[in-house]
């Protein structure tokens, strides 16, 4: 039972508060049939390529991950960014139509897709809807390589559509090596260890799969680095990233700030917030987008040293040098000097 929790939207005129206890949140479903354009292109200088081209087909996440950026969006659609963003959750039926309708025009300018970073695509709902499974018959109709980033075991189903790929690749978003430090921030997501199983499924099919330790959360989840890492490797993992904690807009930290002291002790939470400060220069949010993904102390130096040093000394990130296409790896790898740092949350 989840209590209605949404910090004030800042696109509404007016924000209500419950005097006493909030009621339960109950789940709800919509269908969206106004939906008009499937892929979405951001401009994302941390990333490789500098855009990013993505598909989502639900809006909101059950999974519920407290430091989640994608909660901003639920705003646009007048809901909170709160418990809204994980109950009311909006599907796009018309999703792998719609994606054919815009990749017959744009085919030739798409270098790339990625399934996630406004919902995760294996949401419990997709078992039932199947549109990102649809969505990625498309993708393989018209040879788009693609990139899926989930925390669900659910996309093991789609591995006879993704080993039909020449460029295919699965991320598993994991920053906490025990569902004891996961639970405070991933109340909602499927267990690491469920998702460390989905990787070995993932890479025994011959798929390529990555692990992206995000995001990494000033003095609190820097120790699992080396576990997650190794784990990854056992697991069939090749690729790997990390990034810090974001809090892009007062309503999130508002939200994470909240929840972090409902689920931690004060300590620790009070640790969390001391940490991201110093990494900040005294506020929880970053000056710039550039600096969105990274801190400023020797702390932070420390930290990507460390994520470096282990990635290489597992072998992670070992890929073409020179591609066409600098997502996907496909033959005639080397080793680059440094482990390639993307980032995701
Ligand atoms: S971080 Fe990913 S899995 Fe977690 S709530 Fe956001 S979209 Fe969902």
């Amino acid at each position: 039972m989840r209590h209605i929790k949404n910090p004030p939207n800042p696109y509404n005129k007016h924000s209500a508060e419950y005097i006493g206890e909030p009621p339960p949140t109950k789940l709800e479903v919509f269908e969206e049939t106004a939906t008009k354009k499937m892929i979405t292109k951001a401009f994302a200088s941390d990333w490789e390529g500098g855009w990013r081209y993505t598909v989502n087909c639900y809006r909101g996440c059950v999974h519920g991950c407290t430091y989640c950026f994608a909660r901003q969006y639920h705003e646009y659609l007048g809901y909170g960014a709160g418990t809204d963003f994980e109950t009311k959750i909006v599907v796009k039926p018309n999703a792998p139509q719609l994606l054919r309708q815009e990749l017959k025009k744009m085919r030739d300018e798409m270098p790339h897709l990625d399934f996630s970073f406004a919902t995760d695509p294996y949401l419990a709902l997709e078992a039932e809807y199947k549109l990102t499974r649809q969505c990625l018959q498309v993708c393989l109709e018209f040879q788009i390589p693609v990139a899926v980033i989930t925390k669900s075991p659910l996309v093991t189903r789609d591995l006879d559509v993704l080993t039909k790929f020449k460029k295919a690749s699965v991320f598993f978003s994991m920053p906490f090596l025990t569902k004891e430090k996961s639970n405070p921030f991933e109340p909602y997501t499927p267990v690491p260890e469920a998702r460390f199983r989905a990787m070995k499924m993932v890479a025994d099919a011959g798929v390529e799969v990555g692990i992206g330790i995000a995001p990494v959360i000033p003095g609190y989840n820097e120790s699992d680095i080396p576990g997650l890492l190794e784990r990854a490797k056992e697991c069939g993992a090749s690729r790997a990233f990390m990034s810090m904690l974001h809090l892009d807009t007062d309503s999130i930290e508002n939200y994470f700030v909240e929840k972090m002291f409902e689920r931690l002790s004060p300590t620790a939470a009070q640790k969390v917030i001391n940490t991201m400060k110093r990494e900040r220069g005294g506020t929880l949010r970053h000056a710039t987008y550039k600096d969105r993904m990274t801190g400023k102390t020797e702390q932070w130096e420390v930290t990507k040293k460390l994520f470096n040093f282990h990635a290489k000394r597992l072998g992670f990130n070992v890929r073409q040098q020179v591609t066409e296409d600098p997502y996907h790896t496909s033959s005639n790898f080397v080793v680059s000097d440094q482990p390639i740092q993307q980032s995701l949350f």
